[in-house]
């Protein structure tokens, strides 16, 4: 084993002496504070007076020593929590270096759950107490009362709703004495691992690549990825390498990119390894999320999944992680401080000096560059598992084989279809549009629905009866009236979404059970995981849904793939346009034929001779990247320069065009830095408030972020207008 970062070797502050303590709060940087009578060293959580209140903070360092003496405010106390490990302080400066973010504002996802910092209690349930005094009755109480007695103690909110009441009722129980608190003991969770059982079986392929992982594992920080088709068994090969970095002691992280949609992987690791892993994930309840923090940190829990967030979890002995499906969009995250988890992971593996692995059927550009400069090792897949056949792939011209009229499935694809449900098979249909239809207007006049907040048409939700902005969530109902021209009756639908498909389906195929999977149908992990086993129980005979469909799903029976509209994600072109949607349309494709009966995918489109479309078509995957490259290079565009974009938004657009021309004007002119804009962006008006953007291009040799901090500090916004800073954006909406 290398040598670990410990936290043992954490130099003290003595008690009076100065240290710079950074808050949770999107602030510049640390502050300095006195320590109190307690020693303190780096990496503590502590309270801290600040403004009035008391605030919760990390001992960051040594102090800067700009506070006067006589102005220095006095730690409180120490929080009785293992302490911020090195690796994670060091990610946050990292971080917050990178993006541009204020520290505070990258340590707050560090410590999302002040609750866990306090000490662990049992959780505190009600039941019945043992000497019931006289109270007043009232129905509400009678059936609380009721309640507790059938059922075993529980939290007074569950109590108070299994019995159909407000809480004020269990507490005004409570306070009279009829029923009593107890202390439950916490659940015994976070069980370790058997290593003891043993993997499938691995094909020499397989095997050369887990071998590859494990030895990996004792050679400090390296960058591994796992380039193998869809079920290849990327995920029975990671696996192995989790397996050994536990054996020697070390917590594991996998990130995946929709942990909602993830029912399958946790059902496989828990075959794998006999016990459920720490999930980590925005639908994790409080309690959970405390607990789950704690575990992270005291080292019990020891090999967490989680969504993008995890990264930020405070590991004390982090030897492993895996970002699998590397290539997702959803690693990026957009609001607040925007990181691309998959490149802040390979970050956190050099700080914590161990190896990341990456997988993917489809590595972004990024990666094969880095594959390519020698940087990452690549480790090969090339077949499916058990000698399941990839699917044939077969464009359907729609120029020459178009839909009726008013229809959406071309006759290949719906004798196809036919075919498959003949033979007591399923299939999936795909699109990338949520509701009934995108766009609604007016016969008479040509009015078009138009969100009054954002740059976006409404969007018909025929199923809830109404039109959806799909980025404010503005919703109004189907109006009777043209607003404009004052026809009756005289709004159409146009184009299909995800709904709109379903019923051409229903109406075609009246026998076959179709479900819709969009994020409206199922959401949260529950809804989910119900749908996903449908299907794979065959309870379901053709889905139909939007990329939600498309990630990770294992069923066996299914053997068609119709995508409604290939050409969708082409639209716009943005720099990642093509890349994106190969990946999608692949991994969708990977849905057909995983097991014995072969699949077949069919992309409807309009530009069969497409790059993407041919690509897919023919298999060959290397040509096209090496194609995207050679483009992306001969623009200067990432992977091969660096790429920032700067969204100013604000409510009033004068004044947001006024501090756009100072800010172009102050603009840095270095040598090859290109400066886009300002210009309208995409999306000019969003949640009401007006966008202009720039798009900074540079070399990459070039510091872009020392030349944005400097061009941004030589012009003040006005008030109510924000500078958002994008490195290395995905979308440029
Ligand atoms: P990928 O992640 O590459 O899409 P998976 O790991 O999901 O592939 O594997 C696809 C399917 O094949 C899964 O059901 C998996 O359990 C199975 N599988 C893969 N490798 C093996 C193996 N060596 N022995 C048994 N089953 C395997
Ligand atoms: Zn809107």
């Amino acid at each position: 084993m290398p040598a670990r970062s410990l936290t043992s070797s954490r130099s003290c502050v003595s008690p009076g002496a100065r240290v710079a303590v950074l808050l949770p709060l999107p602030l510049a940087g640390a502050y300095d504070y006195r320590a109190g009578a307690e020693l303190l060293a780096a990496g503590d959580f502590v309270a801290v007076p600040l403004g009035g209140r008391e605030a919760i903070g990390v001992v960051w360092g040594d102090a800067a020593g700009e506070v006067a003496e006589d102005r220095l405010k006095t730690v409180i106390r120490r929080l009785p929590a293992p302490p911020l490990p090195r690796p994670v302080r060091d990610l946050v400066d990292w971080v917050a270096a990178y993006t541009m973010a204020p520290a505070g504002a990258v340590l707050k996802m560090a410590m999302s759950v002040p609750a866990a910092l306090e000490p662990a209690r049992g959780l505190v349930a009600c039941r019945l107490a043992d000497m019931a005094p006289d109270i007043k009755e009232t129905p509400a109480r009678r059936r609380v009362l009721d309640t507790a007695g059938r059922l075993p103690p529980l939290a007074p909110a569950d109590l108070a709703r299994e019995a159909g009441v407000g809480p004020a009722v269990v507490k005004g129980l409570l306070e009279a004495g009829a029923l009593e608190r107890v202390e439950l003991p916490r659940p015994l969770d976070f069980l370790p691992p058997d290593l003891d059982r043993a993997g499938p079986e691995l094909s020499p392929d397989q095997r050369a690549a887990a071998d590859a992982l494990v030895a990996a594992l004792d050679g400090g920080f390296s960058v591994a990825v796992i380039d193998g088709v869809t079920g290849s068994g990327k995920t029975e090969v990671y696996f192995e390498a989790v397996a050994a970095a536990l054996a020697a002691g070390r917590q594991s992280l996998v990130l995946l990119p929709e942990i909602a949609l993830s029912a399958q992987w946790l059902e496989r690791f828990s075959r794998r390894f006999g016990v459920r892993p720490a999930e980590w994930h925005s639908d994790l309840g409080d309690a959970r999320r405390r607990d789950t923090w704690r575990a992270v940190a005291n080292g019990e829990a020891q090999v967490v999944v989680g969504a993008r967030s995890a990264l930020f979890l405070p590991f004390p002995d982090l030897g492993l992680i895996v970002v699998d499906e590397e290539h997702d969009g959803a690693f990026k995250q957009e609001d607040g401080v925007s990181y691309h988890a998959r490149d802040m992971a390979v970050v956190r593996a050099r700080l914590g000096g161990f190896p990341a692995v990456l997988a993917s059927a489809t590595p972004s550009l990024e990666t094969m560059a880095n594959i390519q400069a020698g940087r990452y090792r690549r480790l090969h897949l090339p077949d499916r598992h058990a000698g399941a056949a990839m699917p044939e792939i077969v464009a359907i011209d729609l120029r020459r084989q178009p839909p009726p009229r008013g229809h959406w499935l071309s006759p290949v694809l719906v004798a196809a279809l036919e075919e498959c449900f003949a033979a007591g098979e399923q299939a999936m249909l795909y699109l990338n549009r949520r509701g009934y239809a995108p766009l609604t207007l007016c016969r008479g006049c040509g009015h078009r629905l138009q969100c009054p907040h954002c740059t976006a048409w409404l969007v018909e939700h025929r199923s809830a009866g109404r039109l959806v902005c799909h980025h404010c969530g503005h919703h109004i109902r189907l109006p009777r009236k043209c607003p404009h021209c004052e026809a009756e009756d005289s709004f159409t639908a146009c184009g299909p979404g995800v709904e709109r498909v379903a019923e051409e389906a229903a109406a075609r195929f009246p026998s076959a059970r179709i479900a819709v999977m969009t994020s409206d149908t199922c959401s949260g992990p529950h809804a989910a995981a119900e749908f996903v086993r449908k299907v794979a129980a065959h309870e379901i005979d053709l889905l139909v849904g939007t990329q939600i469909v498309a990630k990770g799903h294992h069923f066996p029976m299914l053997t068609v793939v119709g995508v409604v509209d290939a050409d969708l994600g082409l639209e716009g072109g943005d720099l990642r346009a093509g890349e994106r949607t190969h990946q999608l349309l692949s991994q969708v494709s990977g849905r057909a034929g995983r097991a014995e009966r072969p699949g077949r995918v069919f992309l409807q489109t309009y530009q069969p001779d497409h790059p993407v479309m041919r690509a897919l078509g023919s298999g060959e995957r290397d040509g096209f990247i090496a194609r995207e490259a050679e483009l992306r290079r001969a623009a200067g565009m990432p992977p091969y320069g660096r790429l920032a974009a700067l969204v100013l938004s604000g409510p009033d657009s004068a004044i947001l065009d006024g501090f756009a021309s100072r800010l172009s004007r102050a603009a840095p002119r270095l040598d090859g830095m290109e400066i886009l804009g300002p210009a309208p962006a995409p999306m000019a008006l969003l949640r009401g408030r007006h966008r202009r953007r720039f798009l900074v291009k540079a070399p990459r040799g070039v510091n872009l972020q020392a030349s944005l901090h400097d061009w941004l500090g030589r012009v003040v916004p006005p008030g109510g207008v924000r500078v958002q800073v994008d490195i290395d954006p995905y979308t440029f909406w």
